[in-house]
């Protein structure tokens, strides 16, 4: 889990930084003009803490709980998701965890109250009861019935037995009220089996398990039940905020890592590390995980690191729909016969080779997918591939824009190779470039088909 360790004033450096230092993950965050010596300076708390809050980190502040409490309030609404909140006495005298019981914060806290030498105020009930939080098992389980675990725990505070079917040494050792004719069960198994309000199943995750998944282009009935399923059974979800945001409505008690631009390698590696740990880890792309996305990421990093640790990983890439796929099927088959997709950015490769595979491409005759076509700071590179894509093409080779597909402002246009500009694009936009076979015509409302046929006569 990321944490921010947050101080409003230098007087709390010092114990944040006894915080900090010991433990793995934690950055210190101080309010600029009033604090040195700090890892990242803020302006504004309240934004800061709920921005950092929605990414969910979790969140210790070296303050009054009443302002933790009051800035994250508006933001509470899913038990289940809330990252941990802890406030923190200016001296470390004391350590109150507030928030993310089911995100670890009673573990955080006594984390921190040990480096502090002090004794965490934990009041959870079920935690302080059972010595055991059945509801955030240990790396290597996965609890797959959380929205029956609320129902269960209250009726095991109310003076009921359980019964365990299955081994798990975590749950023996704990001081549930056990006894053989129970009503209620925990079942530990390997299978993803159904639960209930007096059933609680805990899969054992047996092999380390990291899934790269491909979410489709946006909307949810491009997303395939396999990547659903993968989902639903993880404990630890990866990638950046827009690809998390299409999978958050799906999301029960995962805890999210989210990318910041251009972090791809290093989080491969927190993917791999997570996943050696015993996690369920997923990998979120959008479209296709294998192109254009995260897989050939992790697969880099899993070759150039060579850890030993990561050799047991289960790694499973699960397909999704890809951009170009979700845009021709907008306006018929363009990429019916044989076609290539190319990047326009040359964060990665040189403008050269870009050129050059264009050219190729376009003298080979392929229909072209183009991903990637502009950006905020990349904006020539389209401009320069149309005149390269004309001196083999057509000025009336027909061409399909298609924007946001399956998300909010979806826009699918289709014009002619030399009326493509710049404006008709964004980061957003996958191009699709006939070749010189692809065809458009006429449909009943109005628009037009536009599609490449399979037969290729010289
Ligand atoms: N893995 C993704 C591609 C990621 S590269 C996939 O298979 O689709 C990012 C580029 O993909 C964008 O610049 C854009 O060209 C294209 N793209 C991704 N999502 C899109 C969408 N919803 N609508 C249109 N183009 C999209």
């Amino acid at each position: 889990m990321s944490i921010a360790v947050v101080v409003l004033g230098q007087a709390s450096v010092p114990v944040a930084r006894r915080i900090v230092d010991a433990l793995p993950n934690a950055v210190l965050y101080g309010l600029e003009h009033r604090t040195t010596g700090v890892d990242r300076t803020f302006t504004q708390f309240g934004e800061t803490v709920r921005e950092l809050f929605s990414r969910g980190t979790a969140i210790v502040g070296i303050c009054a709980a009443g302002i933790l409490i009051r800035t994250v309030a508006p933001l509470l609404n899913n038990k289940w998701k809330e990252p941990a909140v802890i406030a923190i006495a200016e001296d470390g005298s004391a350590v109150v965890p507030l928030l993310g019981g089911l995100q670890g914060v009673n573990d955080l806290a006594r984390e921190i109250a040990t480096v502090l030498e002090t004794v965490p105020a934990i009041t959870t009930t079920g935690d302080i009861r059972f010595r055991t939080a059945l509801l955030l098992p240990p790396n290597g389980y996965q609890l797959l019935n959380p929205d029956d675990a609320k129902t269960f725990l209250a009726d095991l505070l109310a003076g009921e037995t359980v019964k365990i079917e299955g081994s798990a040494p975590w749950l023996e050792n704990s001081q549930l009220p056990i006894a053989e004719d129970a009503r209620l069960t925990i079942k530990v198994t390997e299978q993803a089996i159904e639960g209930g309000s007096d059933c609680l199943v805990y899969q054992v995750i047996s092999t380390q398990r990291l899934a790269i998944i491909g979410t489709g282009p946006g909307s949810a009935e491009w997303m395939s039940p396999q990547v659903r399923e993968v989902l639903r059974s993880s404990t630890d979800w990866i990638g950046y905020q827009t690809y998390l945001n299409l999978v958050e409505p799906l999301r029960t008690t995962q805890q999210i890592h989210v990318f910041d631009n251009r972090e791809e390698l290093e989080r491969a590696a927190l993917a791999l590390n997570l996943a050696a740990e015993g996690r369920s880890v997923v990998m979120v792309s959008s479209g296709d995980p294998g192109i254009y996305a995260m897989a050939a990421a992790v697969f880099e990093v899993l070759e150039r690191e060579n850890k030993p640790e990561w050799s047991a990983i289960d790694i499973q890439v699960c397909p999704g729909i890809s951009a170009m796929q979700a845009a021709a099927a907008q306006v018929g088959a363009p990429l019916g016969h044989d076609f290539c997709a190319i990047s326009l950015s040359d964060i990665l490769k040189p403008w050269e080779t870009i050129a050059d595979r264009i050219c190729a491409a376009a003298q080979a005759d392929f229909a072209i997918a183009f991903y990637n076509p502009i950006s905020k700071t990349r904006t020539w590179q389209l401009e320069k591939a149309k005149h390269l894509l004309l001196n083999y093409r057509t000025s009336d080779t027909p061409i399909v824009l298609a924007r946001n597909l399956g998300r909010p402002g979806q826009q699918t246009q289709v014009k002619r190779l030399g009326d493509l500009s710049i404006e008709d694009a964004d980061m957003r936009t996958v191009i699709l470039i006939g070749s010189s076979k692809t065809r458009s015509i006429p449909r009943s409302d109005g628009g037009v088909w536009v599609y490449t046929p399979r037969r290729y006569d010289s």
